[in-house]
């Protein structure tokens, strides 16, 4: 395996609210990784710097092997090689859930409706709302909507993909369908960086899960040693409160 992205001593700050203080974090192809910490520890402002939805204020972010400057254009590449799923799912309501889909191929890329429709029916198909193509958001369950989220995401071949809490949103009995197309995707080899409070998801299906305490990263490692033996007090005293 080698790097994707390589993130290295980053900090962001809102006015006087220093949010990410130095934050260190590598992860390589096809590595699956959870982010947990509890709310309010900087988790969200991290996955936004690495999208550059928020611009950072120090340190580098290196993906594939280069710096990303803050220039529009080399941004624009970046937010086409990264998908981001959020956990309120920001689906396009009046649009149906295929031309939800097609939107950011066709129109970011580029790519023939014709192509964005055959691709998008077969991204909706892989997530089991192969019966959906033609539903507004509103007529689905949130789970279907999440699901929804992830095959736009996908529509765009990211490289990377970036889920924020992407289950905390859903009635209890919507969260397996959601995680189980994350397991899959897993599966499939895509790299993935997931803020969640699904302990067991993290447990099971992240090849590292890593622990965020105000802004920096405490503690981080292959998933099951991770759980049975954290070695910081912090993490143990989080850990004790969710598990
Ligand atoms: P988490 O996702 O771990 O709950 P966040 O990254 O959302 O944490 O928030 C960390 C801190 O940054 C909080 O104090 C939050 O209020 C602050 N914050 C996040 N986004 C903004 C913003 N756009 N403007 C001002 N403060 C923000
Ligand atoms: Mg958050």
């Amino acid at each position: 395996m080698s790097e994707l992205i390589t993130i290295h001593n980053l900090h962001k700050s809102f006015g006087d609210n220093h949010v990410l203080r130095g934050v260190d974090l590598s992860v390589e192809r096809g590595e699956v990784v959870c982010l947990i910490g509890a709310s309010g520890s900087g988790k969200s402002t991290l996955l936004r710097c690495i999208n550059y939805l928020e611009q950072k204020d120090e340190g580098t972010i290196e993906f594939e092997g280069k710096s990303i400057l803050p220039k529009a254009k080399s941004i624009k590449e970046l937010r086409q090689k990264v998908g981001m799923v959020f956990q309120h799912f920001h689906l396009f309501p009046h649009k149906t859930v295929l031309e939800n889909v097609m939107e950011a191929p066709v129109h970011v890329k580029g790519v023939s409706k014709k192509e964005a429709i055959a691709e998008g029916k077969q991204l909706l198909d892989k997530v089991g709302l192969q019966d959906k193509y033609e539903a507004y958001p509103s007529s689905l369950s949130g789970g279907q909507q999440q699901r929804v989220a992830i095959a736009r995401a996908l529509a765009m071949k990211p490289t990377l993909m970036l889920f924020d809490e992407p289950t905390s949103a859903l009635d209890p009995e919507l969260v397996g369908e959601v995680l189980d197309t994350m397991k899959q995707l897993a599966k499939e080899g895509m790299t993935m960086i997931i803020v969640t409070h699904e302990m067991g998801f993290a447990r099971e299906v992240a090849n590292k899960t890593v622990f965020m305490h105000d802004g920096v990263i405490i503690e981080g490692g292959p998933s099951k040693e991770f759980f049975a033996n954290p070695k910081e007090l912090r993490t143990k005293e989080f850990l004790g409160k969710v598990l």
